[in-house]
Order: C-alpha cells, then sequence, then structure tokens
C-alpha cells in the first residue's frame, strides 16, 4: 500500500466511522499501514465497529486515536438488604483475561502504543531515524538531511494531499 487511498480501500471498516480527522504523515506511512494490517489479523472475522477517530501529530510524533464496541457481558446482581428487598442492578462485567473483545481490545493498545512511541524516533518526511528538532518554536522528528532542509526553509510537504 503506497498511500491512503489504497489503505482505506484495503480497510474501509477503519476509516469509516465518525472521525475528526485522519491526517498520516508521508515517513509514517509505511509503519501505519502495517499497523492497520496487525490491527485487522488481531480482529480476525470480528471487527467490532473498530475505527480510527482520530490520527495526527503532536509535539513530534503522531497521535493514534481509535474505537470498537466493547460488548462486554452484562450481568444481574440481586443485592438483598437488611429487610429482606431484593435490588436488581445490572452491571458491566470487569474486564478479565477470559473476555476475547478485552483481550483484542488489550492487544490493540500494545501495538497502537508502540507505534506512535516508534514515530518520536523516526522522520516525519521520510522515515529515516530521526530526533526531536526544535525551529521557531515547533517540533518536529526529522533526520540529518531534512532538518537542514527545514532550516533552510525548504522542507518538502510532508502530509499526503487529499486525493492521493
Ligand atoms: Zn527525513
Amino acid at each position: 500500500m503506497k498511500n491512503p487511498t489504497q489503505l482505506k480501500a484495503r480497510f474501509p471498516y477503519q476509516f469509516g466511522g465518525h472521525n475528526i480527522g485522519i491526517s498520516v504523515a508521508r515517513g509514517w506511512f509505511p509503519a501505519f499501514a502495517q499497523l492497520c494490517a496487525d490491527i485487522d489479523h488481531l480482529l480476525g472475522d470480528d471487527k467490532r465497529n473498530f475505527h480510527w477517530t482520530q490520527v495526527k501529530e503532536k509535539f513530534g510524533s503522531a497521535r493514534y486515536y481509535w474505537a470498537m464496541d466493547r460488548r462486554n457481558p452484562y450481568v444481574n446482581v440481586s443485592i438483598v438488604d437488611a429487610a429482606g428487598s431484593v435490588l436488581s442492578v445490572v452491571r458491566q462485567e470487569q474486564e478479565d483475561e477470559s473476555n476475547p473483545t478485552s483481550q483484542v481490545s488489550r492487544q490493540i493498545s500494545a501495538l497502537i502504543d508502540q507505534a506512535s512511541g516508534a514515530t518520536s524516533t523516526s522522520c516525519i518526511a521520510c522515515g529515516l531515524p530521526g530526533r526531536l528538532d526544535n525551529y521557531q518554536g515547533y517540533v518536529l522528528v526529522l533526520c540529518e538531511k531534512h532538518a537542514d532542509a527545514r532550516h533552510r526553509n525548504k522542507l518538502p510537504s510532508f502530509w499526503f494531499e487529499e486525493e492521493e
């Protein structure tokens, strides 16, 4: 997958839900595409309405926000008070290891944390190893070549265009 259009065509459900903006930088795109594929594999046949709610850059690294149906079972709990009256309440079951959706959700969280953490050391423009570059009050993670280009105001646009 070379661009967001191909990625969306491959995993339409991940991009079809409500979101407040999905912007993937060129340098981070291959890792993000791999993340989408890994999540698809983890979800298996039941996609659980998984979708990205926001993808953006903040303080130099990528932030990936997502949502998924939890569908944890609800259980009825009957509480009998001292006077013998029964109060029935419905509460959501605690997340536990035996709940497959909890497991998948935790695994997805771990993958996403790892992927967004990796962007803090890879160039937003090309993906090569980079470090935080503070220029005119705004930090970006850039490789040496792109940091140099930035300081000469020659940094190419690192966001995909809408139609790409
Ligand atoms: Zn670079």
